[in-house]
């Protein structure tokens, strides 16, 4: 799975990077390949707790509409939302346009399929009405192309005095990254960014394609893979071998979720092919890969 294109030094990087950022590959905003439209519901007239309400002033909703769609979703987290997937973009803008009148009174927001995402955090906090004039320093800073679709799509501060960017980024702009081992340079700072992954894995069973909050199943151990939780764990992994809550025994011998786990990697495989139209590969080394700290850029 070498790209031809990294050089042993900039794959042992590579990898030392993939391995230290890989639980962002776990977060749910970024790429998406869906059409689908969110409704959030708790500052919309109908109470965010009643199921059958929501389901059915939301039908209502759809059977007016000419376009077909292929699901609705309601997810109840801290604000409530109902998602309704269509199967192009124009199933989902006549949707739009015939339900022009009743949308006006709801809050909600159109999502289209997003290119490659990369992500990167720089210690300086930003907000977001800065998105537009932050993109344009960023596409200028990192020598970039100007064109419609690389942009900071997302930025989250922290309290620590930092902000991480999601921002969406053409092929021929990521190329120019990846040439340059995806440094990225913003205002007076220098930072690693990387692929930005969405591989949905449960944290209740551990299983691939669907989230804990969608999960039916028995709660699985993230150390020994027994039905208990990870807190009550008995087991020292000091001593002890660790046993994959995704896998099959005997081919479960290392920790739930670690890069080195075969359906992980399996996982990633078949996002960035989905997902990421990459020209260059992305790069899952073998976990014997040697790992070393080079010198970083000053
Ligand atoms: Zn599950
Ligand atoms: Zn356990
Ligand atoms: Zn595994």
């Amino acid at each position: 799975m070498l790209s031809t294109r990294f050089s042993v030094n900039s794959a042992q990087r590579a990898y030392r990077e993939s391995q230290a950022s890989r639980l962002n590959w776990f977060n749910v905003n970024g790429i998406s390949p869906d059409y689908y439209i969110t409704i959030k519901l708790s500052r919309n007239p109908v109470s965010p707790t009643d199921r059958s309400t929501v389901r059915t002033t939301i039908l209502a909703l759809l059977n007016n509409s000419r376009s077909p769609r292929k699901k609705i979703k309601l997810v109840q987290r801290r604000r409530s939302k109902v998602l309704i997937f269509f199967n192009s973009e124009s199933d989902l803008q006549t949707f739009v346009t015939d339900q022009a009148q009743v949308l006006r009174n709801w809050e909600y927001q159109t999502h289209l399929p997003t290119d490659s995402v990369i992500k990167f955090t720089i210690p300086k906090t930003f907000s977001s009405d800065q998105k537009l004039t932050l993109t344009e320093l960023f596409v200028a800073q990192n020598n970039l192309t100007p064109d419609q679709t690389t942009k900071i799509i997302h930025l989250v501060t922290h309290q620590a005095n930092s902000t991480t960017f999601l921002v969406q980024i053409s092929q021929e702009n990521r190329e120019k990254l990846l040439n340059e081992d995806y440094w990225v340079h913003l205002f007076k700072y220098t930072v690693r960014s990387y692929d930005h992954l969405i591989i949905k894995l449960c944290e209740n069973c551990w299983l691939f394609n669907h989230y804990y909050n969608n999960c039916a199943r028995l709660p699985k151990c993230k150390l020994c893979s027994e039905p208990h939780d990870q807190n009550v764990c008995e087991l020292n992994p000091q001593i002890q071998q660790l046993k994959c809550a995704s896998c099959q025994p005997p081919y479960n011998n290392h920790q739930t979720a670690d890069i080195i786990c075969p359906l992980l990697i399996q996982n990633i495989r078949q996002v960035t092919k989905n997902l990421v139209k990459l020209q260059t590969p992305w790069l899952i080394l073998p976990p014997q890969f040697p790992i070393e700290h080079g010198p970083l850029p000053s």
